[in-house]
């Protein structure tokens, strides 16, 4: 849980500190709107993402499930700027399914931390293969930068593609063909 009143005090630090005047009428109210923005950016901090898996039915289904274009927000560990684009995701059960609603909750508990595009992609993929115990787990994130858009390389715009394979979509099979070309032959 974060200490909003000494988040809103480092703000208005910061605010200081690059030469403004924190007190002016139009950053009055900002130090406080940060913190309270801060609490709901990074609620996934102290929350269990598998916990969000845990309410699956046992279905006895073995065909492979996939979930196209989740949007999806995160915040850059390394400049604390925003990356968000698309998330797809393929399972293959070994008899668990999860509700899609489930799947998300659990995406927006790691997405919800300060994180890495390739950290939060394992993540989902190794939450997904643990929880569920499924028997083949692929994921697929898209994301634009803002720490690339609106500085350093200013290339905005340009997409950042990371996925994350566990389980039987290791072994070259066919279900592992199968779902690259589905994940793939998405729309960002
Ligand atoms: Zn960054």
């Amino acid at each position: 849980m974060i200490q909003e009143k000494t988040v809103e005090n480092a703000v208005a630090d910061i605010l200081r500190l690059i030469g403004e005047d924190p007190l002016r009428p139009g950053l009055k109210g900002t130090p406080q709107r940060v913190a309270e923005m801060y609490r709901e950016l990074f609620a996934g901090i102290d929350q269990d993402p598998a916990q969000e898996l845990m309410a699956g039915v046992e279905e006895g289904h073995h065909d492979l499930v996939i979930l196209k274009d989740i949007a999806f927000y995160s915040m850059c560990e390394h400049h604390l700027l925003p990356f968000f684009g698309s998330a797809h995701i393929g399972y293959l059960p070994t008899s668990r399914v999860v509700g899609i609603s489930k799947m998300v909750r659990a995406l927006d508990v790691l997405a919800h931390r300060p994180q890495l595009q390739e950290r939060l992609t394992a993540q989902m993929a190794d939450t997904m293969f643990s929880a569920l115990q499924a028997e083949g787990v692929a994921v697929v994130l898209k994301a634009e930068h803002l720490c690339m858009s609106m500085r350093g390389v200013q290339k905005p715009g340009a997409q950042v593609v990371t996925s994350a394979i566990r389980g039987t979509f290791r072994r070259g099979s066919l279900a592992r063909r199968e779902i690259l070309t589905v994940l793939a032959g998405s729309a960002v």
